[in-house]
């Protein structure tokens, strides 16, 4: 079976975290094995896709492997959000026009080449004059010419074939819609129930949207914020301000937007992230031939590469590792072309443009950052107990792998997510002394350093306090301290 590194080998770590979408094409537990084994970091479920009862199945599987492989893995339920749909057709399908007029309705009857079902007055009476519909993920365009009290009048601009419950896009507004759709209520509590890591949130329009969520998240799951709305475009930087991490997630993205708008502003997404030290997931199409052939187009390799270039802490697959015929090739491609381009030092020397803020967590990651690259120690090892001070040692780009030692198993998932780190469950320490000897007998034991190598430690004193990073301490290994217990 192909695979970048059959054993998952430390030493060589893979900075930029792989996606997994889960799907019929990968959820048997003999499936989920490899796919982690080949690189995985975080398995996705679509909510929009199967029930409960699947997820179910999915998620003890995905626990049982961490069990039998002795590291994290997170699990992430991406939520539908308030995906909105014309309703049915009195035909299989009908032909729209280009010129012709084409009405959308509040009349719950089948539809015809002339009008069709929209159940949802909010948009009805939000849409002006001169706005866009889009249908069908865009392939059908049309622009409103009149608002009714219960209908829209629109001009076909670009005509095709509808059929049934079709998805329907309005870049041009803000929707006065909930952040989360009853659908995606009951999606969240089964997540939650089941211990999810992470919850995206889909068609986030608003700042206020990722708010509303956090507040019913109640700290249970990490929270993602998908950036498929020119709206969330706008107003990224409060965005990633409330949320844990964002996503680009250029498929919904690329509707919305013209597609020649898309790189820019995944780019603009990355920079906002970057800056705020929040993870950031380049999401859809990365490898699309992949579902259907074992190689991918060179276009694709260059995209995986630049995504991981501009400073992506992770990489997503969807429909590749869902319902694709090459699942296990598609994520040992992502992880050949993630650690090809990490390699390249210029890379590494043009990627940190991000200052440290005035924190003292700031302050201690970038000297640690500092410190190992000058004296050649050969990873950086944090303790956390939130995991705030990982997020910073990730910000700061370091050129040597980042061990995490957190005595919190839901902090060690969380941080599958992001750049750099290689997280740890393991009982906090008490003492100086216990701090480094630890710090020494885990890069030992998880092979991110031999006897001789040197070692930058970051640590809050007093121990087990969140958000008291104040100290930095190098270490030498020498390789005995694995004698030691634990
Ligand atoms: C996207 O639109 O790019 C995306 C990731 O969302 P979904 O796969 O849920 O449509």
């Amino acid at each position: 079976m192909p695979s970048c590194s059959t054993q998952r080998e430390p030493r060589s770590f893979r900075r930029t975290r792989i996606i997994a979408t889960v799907g019929p094409a990968s959820s048997s537990p003999e499936m989920l094995q490899i796919l982690w084994k080949a690189g995985v970091d975080l398995f996705r479920l679509n909510m929009s896709h199967g029930d409960h009862g699947d997820k179910i199945e999915v998620i003890r599987h995905i626990r049982a492997l961490e069990r039998k492989i002795g590291r994290p893995i997170a699990i992430m339920a991406d939520l539908q959000g308030p995906k909105i749909r014309i309703a049915t057709f009195s035909s299989q399908n009908v032909e729209l026009v280009e010129g012709h007029s084409f009405t959308l309705d509040l009349r719950d009857e089948p539809g015809t080449n002339k009008r069709v079902h929209l159940p949802h007055p909010e948009i009805i009476s939000t849409l002006e004059p001169g706005m866009q519909v889009l249908l069908d993920d865009g392939k059908i365009r049309l622009e409103v010419t009149k608002r009714g009290q219960k209908s829209i009048t629109t001009k076909v601009k670009v005509g095709g074939t509808l059929s049934n419950r079709k998805g329907v896009n309005v870049p041009d507004v803000v929707l006065p819609v909930a952040a989360l759709t009853d659908k995606d209520r009951r999606d969240l509590d089964f997540a939650l129930d089941q211990g999810v890591d992470w919850v995206a949130l889909s068609f986030v329009q608003r700042p206020e949207d990722v708010a509303e969520a956090r507040k019913i998240i109640a700290g249970r799951a990490a929270v993602l914020a998908k950036i498929e709305k020119p709206s969330a475009v706008e107003r990224i930087d409060e965005i990633v301000e409330l949320a844990d991490a964002v996503m680009v997630a250029r498929g919904d993205l690329g509707v919305e937007l013209p597609v020649e708008d898309v790189p820019g502003a995944q780019r603009r997404i990355i920079r906002a992230a970057r800056e705020m030290g929040k993870p950031v997931v380049v999401a859809t199409q990365m490898l699309e031939s992949m579902i259907h052939s074992p190689v991918p187009t060179r276009a694709e390799v260059s995209d995986v590469a630049n995504a991981v270039h501009d400073g992506a802490d992770a990489i997503m697959l969807s429909a590749e590792s869902a319902v694709g015929d090459w699942p296990v090739e598609a994520v040992t491609v992502m992880c050949k072309v993630a650690r090809k381009e990490e390699g390249d030092r210029r890379n590494r020397i043009s990627g940190n443009i991000y200052s440290p803020h005035a924190t003292a967590e700031d302050a201690i990651s970038a000297a640690a950052r500092q410190v190992a690259e000058t004296v050649g120690a050969k990873a950086i090892v944090t303790f956390t107990t939130s995991g705030s001070t990982a997020l910073r040692a990730a910000r700061e780009r370091p050129s040597v792998p980042i061990l995490v030692l957190t005595p919190s198993q839901t902090v060690a998932r969380r941080l599958c997510l992001v750049w750099g780190l290689y997280a740890v469950k393991t009982r906090d320490v008490e003492s100086f002394e216990q701090m480094y000897q630890k710090a020494k007998r885990m890069a030992l034991r998880h092979k991110l350093v031999k006897g001789g190598d040197r070692i930058a430690i970051t640590a809050g004193v007093p121990f087990g306090t969140p958000g008291a990073t104040n100290v930095l301490h190098l270490a030498w290994v020498s390789g005995d301290e694995l004698k030691d217990r634990d």
